[in-house]
């Protein structure tokens, strides 16, 4: 079996590879000249229908223009995007960067226990690089070990390494033995220590947030129930009582921090979603009443449809196995009808694939299962641009191709409206006005 799932990822290495080739960050030199871009066609991410023969003015990074009619600078460099449809950057709101995605390397199972900090953060640069080349230029990474997540993101905004704009949680908090812990070892391995997320009752958590935000956490990411991929607990049972998330919760906002909560029982998320938690990720058991009261607080849905889809192929191929396999097969086929449910129920839905449980660079297949199981193109388009940017607090600045916002912008090469699947390959790649990629 592991035999097996080795050539699998050997070819999947082969195939990053050789798409790094194709396009080295940046793909041009900086150019201090304004861009003018001809988009064959805009869709702006508002939601308002594509626009044909649209112009593009970028000066300094930011948009200054768009429109039919707009004035040109008399010195540009021009980028023509007539054969294309121009999107906003796609927005991933669930991501872990650092570290080893499932199944890659050898013996990844005990890279919590093999793998220095450092090989984490510099797994972290080769996944920013392939993300963005991917269109995604701005993601949430929503847990991370050792504070390599923030160590990415300052070296992404200080232009050391190439990446999207990232928003970094540092530690997931979590109960003791949950989902956010490491379990199953004997006493002495993988316990954790102060600051490194694991807390119980108010004060503890209280303590364990304010120790994120010090160290520069810009969202407090939380585990509300069980998940898959940890030993000893179901996958739909609350962790946290009541009080315990509203302790949690009323100290991040205090903080200015947004609280992205991992849910997948019906039990667990209605709790978080009473304590006031900006978004649950997964979501995956949703019922009625559950629907009802996300619309009532304007909780944001983050489905991770792709997590879903890879468990539940991981389990079925041996690379992981027994509770977790059991897990993972339970939830999957029910987080879809959850999702469903949810969209029929008109929840606010941000795209977020939980790139880390498969390989980074590959969630453009998160818009193609919204799209699969319910959602319609325009939707789905939005969910990963202007619904996710709105979630990260961030619309001001992204989202949408819109004036005054920052420049990042992806082609691909057809109409997405009528095959989704063309934002897998984005032809074009342009994050804060620095041109990624271009064929
Ligand atoms: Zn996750």
């Amino acid at each position: 079996m592991m035999e097996k799932s080795r050539r699998i990822l050997l070819f999947a290495s082969i195939v990053l590879v050789t798409l790094a080739g194709a396009a080295a960050a940046p793909a041009a030199a900086p150019d201090s000249r304004p861009t003018v871009i001809r988009a064959g066609t805009l869709i702006d991410g508002t939601g308002s229908a594509p626009v044909k023969n649209v112009l593009i003015v970028v000066e300094k990074g930011r948009i200054t223009a768009v429109g039919k009619n707009v004035e040109i600078p008399a010195d540009h460099r021009l980028i023509d995007l007539s054969g294309q449809t121009v999107l906003p950057g796609f927005i991933d709101a669930h991501v872990h960067l650092v570290g080893r995605h499932i199944g890659e390397g050898e013996d990844w199972e005990n890279s919590a226990v093999r793998d220095l900090p450092q090989e984490g953060a510099i797994r972290g640069v080769r996944n920013a690089r392939l993300t963005l080349e991917a269109g995604f230029t701005t993601v949430r990474n929503v847990g991370a070990d050792h504070y390599s997540d923030i160590a990415l993101r300052n070296m992404i905004d200080e232009g050391v390494v190439p990446g999207p704009r990232m928003l970094a949680a540092g530690h997931s908090l979590g109960i003791t033995g949950g989902h956010c812990d490491n379990n199953a070892y004997i006493p002495g391995i993988l316990d954790p220590g102060e600051g490194q997320g694991i807390a119980d009752g108010p004060w503890e958590i209280v303590k364990e947030v304010r120790l994120q935000v010090k160290r520069g956490a810009d969202v407090i990411k939380f585990c509300a129930t069980g998940g898959v991929l940890s030993e000893g607990d179901a996958v739909g049972i609350q962790q946290y009582t009541a009080e315990e998330m509203r302790a949690l919760v009323e100290e991040a906002h205090l903080t200015g921090r947004r609280v992205a909560a991992h849910a997948h029982g019906n039990a667990g998320i209605k709790v978080a979603v009473k304590a006031g938690v900006d978004s649950i990720e997964h979501g995956s058991e949703l019922d009625r009443e559950a629907i009802s009261l996300f619309r009532r607080h304007g909780t944001y849905l983050v489905p991770t449809l792709m997590a879903q889809e890879a468990v539940e192929r991981q389990a079925k191929e041996g690379i992981i196995t027994g509770l977790r396999a059991e897990k993972a097969i339970y939830i999957a086929p029910r987080a879809r009808k959850s999702f469903r449910l949810a969209v029929d129920g008109g929840v606010k839905i941000a795209l977020g694939s939980d790139a880390g449980v498969f390989a980074h660079g590959t969630q453009g297949r998160e818009f193609v299962l919204m799209v699969e199981n319910g959602m319609g193109p325009m939707q789905a388009i939005v969910a990963g641009t202007r619904s996710a940017a709105d979630l990260l607090g961030l619309l001001a600045e992204i989202g949408t191709v819109e004036t005054g916002k920052v420049a990042d912008l992806v082609a691909v090469a057809g109409d997405p409206l009528r095959d989704i699947s063309l934002v897998t390959h984005p032809v074009f790649v342009m994050h804060d006005g620095t041109v990624y990629r271009q064929e």
